[in-house]
């Protein structure tokens, strides 16, 4: 069974968060399902990609209206990913070293003029047939009308009949436009408009529900919470309901892993976890220069009204206003308001708070393996990634109970490995802090914890498995 991953994110190449870890991950598992997973992103100037040679393996043109977009669809030379990789090089469009943000921090003015070239170049790519797949898998809004071109549009017939997966990694980005963008997508039958259309807008969101063979979700919860309330969208997900799954994401264990991982200043050795986070706390609040008593509690992630990043700080306020001893670094960067809260958090406890603004792969890592806690207030959370890499590093997760928080971070009230609470204010989530001071302060209970989250097993084995179930639904 071979099935082309069309996506924007795949690590190494281009990362902004967990769907980059998802789609970089899935063919390197898939194969012991027997699945052979390839994966097609757009050539963007990042460094990782700048670094590599490749081959041209087609050419073409697209037009979107009237402006015609030459491309080339490159292949990553063998061995340097455990799966074939191949780009779409539009070298006006894509080259450039953000994926989706431009310097200013906004999104790119051109963004739909991005997904739809590399949308229509893979599909222009994909019937002239030089390459087959035996189905497509689409990972959200930004790759979604592909389930609806390949269907509607005659000059695509050939593609008709081959089956398409759709996995929503994020259900709050739906890839709403006006329709006067019409005049960029290829004709077809202007009757089927409606498998395009959502709130009188195009959604590609919804047009992938409507048009993809199957639909999934990173985490069984997520999926039973936006059948319940997505706003306008929830009826759309009741009626294609029997259609969709959730399927949690795992870690590549391979990837992340305490016993090799370079970024790390003190490797695990010999299983020694007492040491591994004594030492690695020690190395970062040195380096961060903070004070290096009480537990350090950690949070990664995009600075965002989902990832309440704006409870984060006031919470982190009221646990230091009891003068509790407990120091926090912050990594992340997003909404300017909340990192401007956020340094200014720094200013005031110099010694108790680091915020670093940056996306940051080593210091991400860093942290997971120095913090004894990591704190996630989401306010909805798909699957939710830190949390798993932090069960691998020996970091206790402190979440909010929403979407794969729930599946992932059973409270240690009802005999599970983290705290979770219901509480989405900054008084509930310094609460749930407070939990994690105590039990810190409770020796056994908090090794015994640590030996507890260590053996946990978020690989992708299983995860794999279940793909492997939804492409057979429609492959034989
Ligand atoms: P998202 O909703 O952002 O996709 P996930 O939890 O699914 O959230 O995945 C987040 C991924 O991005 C994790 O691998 C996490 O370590 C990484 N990440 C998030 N923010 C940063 C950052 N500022 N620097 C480095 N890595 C980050």
């Amino acid at each position: 069974m071979k099935i082309l991953h069309i996506s924007t994110e795949c690590y190494p190449a281009a990362k902004a968060g967990g769907m980059g870890d998802v789609v970089g991950a899935l063919p390197i598992y898939l194969p012991n399902e027997g699945v052979e997973g390839s994966v097609i992103l757009p050539k963007y100037g990042t460094k990782w990609i700048k670094a590599q040679s490749f081959t041209t393996v087609n050419k073409g043109s697209i037009f979107l209206d009237k402006k015609e977009y030459i491309f080339r669809v490159q292949k990553l030379k063998a061995g340097i990913l455990a799966f074939d990789f191949y780009v779409i090089d539009v070298p006006e469009l894509f080259d450039r070293e953000n994926i989706y943000l431009g310097k200013d921090g906004n999104a790119y003015e051109d963004e739909m003029e991005r997904y739809l070239t590399f949308q229509l170049a893979v599909i222009e790519w994909l019937v002239k047939g030089r390459k087959k797949f035996d189905g497509l898998h689409c990972h959200d809004h930004m790759t979604a009308l592909i389930t609806f071109l390949i269907q509607f549009v005659p000059a695509y017939e050939k593609l008709k009949t081959l089956p398409t997966f759709f996995t929503i990694h994020n259900g709050m980005y739906r890839g709403v436009y006006d329709w006067d963008i019409i005049s960029l997508l290829p004709s077809y039958n202007r009757e089927f408009d409606g498998m395009l259309e959502w709130d009188e807008k195009i959604n590609s969101l919804a047009t992938a529900l409507k048009c993809a063979w199957a639909v999934n979700t990173v985490s069984p919860s997520y999926m039973n919470e936006i059948a319940l309330d997505s706003e306008t969208l929830t009826s759309l997900y009741i009626s294609e309901r029997s259609k969709c799954i959730g399927i949690l994401n795992g870690i590549d264990e391979q990837l992340w892993n305490p016993e090799t991982d370079k970024y790390l200043q003190n490797k695990l050795v010999e299983n020694d976890w007492q040491n591994f986070k004594k030492n690695n706390r020690d190395s970062l609040n040195k380096e961060i220069e903070l004070d290096n008593s009480g537990p350090l509690m950690g949070f990664i992630g995009r600075l965002a009204h989902q990832k309440g990043a704006d409870v984060l700080v006031t919470s982190i306020r009221r646990v230091i206003a009891k003068k509790d001893k407990v120091n926090f670094i912050i990594l992340g960067s997003g909404d300017k308001t909340i990192e401007e809260q956020l340094l200014k958090l720094q200013e005031d406890f110099p010694k108790k708070v680091c915020t670093i603004i940056a996306y940051d792969e080593v210091y991400a890592r860093r942290i997971y393996a120095a913090c004894n806690f990591l704190l996630m207030p989401s306010r909805f959370e798909p699957c939710g990634l830190n949390q798993l890499y932090s069960y691998r590093y020996g970091t206790i997760p402190i979440v909010t109970k929403v979407g794969g928080l729930i599946d992932t971070v059973p409270d240690i009230s009802n005999g599970g490995t983290g705290i979770s609470t219901t509480n989405l204010n900054s008084k509930g989530f310094a609460k749930a802090i407070k939990r994690g001071l105590k039990l810190y302060k409770n020796k056994k209970k908090y090794t015994s914890l640590l030996n507890q989250i260590i053996k946990l097993d978020f690989s992708w084995r299983q995860s794999a498995k279940k793909y492997k179930e939804m492409y057979s639904l429609y492959i034989k």
